[in-house]
């Protein structure tokens, strides 16, 4: 059964949720395009809708490939109201528009879902490692998240201690409802690679939970488990000057404390900073728009369980 959903969000926008399945077992929603600048997702989401349509689908998935319409039409991490969709979570029925956005996804999807799956990407002023988020704690079935996680195709898994609020995955965690994000690329051009490792991971990971038929999937490649931070893109180590950042590490790089990640140049190329890493781990975020302020977040290095390296 395939079934489209227009889901209001105000008297002015809607929301459009394909439902897939024969319904009876676990319900799966997926979310595309929370940030409208991160595009991957969304095609992703697309793909997937064909995929599942053409194939037997026990359960429920539920996708929303485009969750964020008008932030998607300007092309912009943030919506026409300037808000961060991904920060207010649960949202509010009477409140701004991304707001509303929140409202309808968190009572139509997020509270109706087994799983969410939540597909991020680095968008165009940042660089990430192809990574699967999750939080540390998190299980479905009794089966713990990080070991379900293990058969995506990601290179890095990201095990959440705690999480920051307003994000989609806040609003399940608050529900005791399991989470995984995707993240990858950014930089504003979109890879074949990155798109295809969103698909397959979440048909491998749906074929684990027992949504789609097929024999359990052999772990994959040996994954990095990041293990420190709450995921927040807000918070990090932030640039003290303005000017020009010229990165002198790649996103997913293995860091130790004090390295140097980039410096800073003004206009008449004298260096302003040295942006260096505080603690050991990898990058797991990376200022690739060159153009920045203080304040602007330059990087995010994140420790790992990697205690044998
Ligand atoms: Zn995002």
């Amino acid at each position: 059964m395939i079934q489209v959903d227009h889901l209001a969000a105000g008297p002015d926008l809607s929301l459009e949720a394909v439902r897939i399945g024969a319904g009876g077992g676990p319900r799966v929603a997926i979310l595309g395009g929370v940030h409208g600048d991160e595009i991957e997702g969304v095609l992703a989401a697309q793909r997937l809708i064909a995929v599942l349509g053409a194939r037997p689908v026990g359960g429920t998935v539920t996708v929303l490939a485009r969750a964020n319409p008008p932030a998607l039409a300007a092309g912009t991490r943030l919506g026409a109201d300037s808000e961060n969709l991904a920060r207010v979570f649960p949202g509010d029925a009477r409140g701004s528009l991304s707001s509303r956005i929140a409202d309808t996804i968190s009572r139509e999807l997020i509270d109706e879902c087994d799983l969410l799956i939540d597909l991020h990407s680095a968008g165009r002023r940042y660089r990430m490692p192809a990574l699967c988020g999750l939080p540390a704690q998190g299980e479905i079935g009794g089966r713990p998240l990080l070991d379900l996680a293990r058969v995506t195709t990601f290179p890095f898994l990201w095990s959440h201690p705690s999480i920051g609020p307003g994000r989609s995955v806040s609003h399940a965690e608050a529900r005791g409802t399991p989470w995984l994000y995707f993240e990858c690329g950014g930089s504003g051009s979109l890879l074949e690679p990155d798109i295809d490792r969103y698909v397959t991971s979440t048909l491998r990971l749906l074929t684990e939970i027992g949504v789609l038929g097929g024999e359990p999937v052999p772990p994959g490649d040996r994954q990095v488990v990041v293990t420190d931070g709450n995921g927040d893109t807000d918070a990090g180590i932030a640039f003290r000057s303005s000017g020009f950042f010229v990165s002198r590490v790649a996103a997913g790089d293995t860091v130790e404390p004090g390295r140097p990640l980039g410096a800073v140049y003004d206009q008449t190329g004298a260096e302003r900073e040295i942006v260096r890493a505080v603690s050991a781990g990898v990058v797991m975020m990376l200022r690739h728009d060159y153009r920045v302020e203080v304040g602007d977040v330059a990087a995010i290095v994140a420790g790992t369980d990697d205690r044998a390296a």
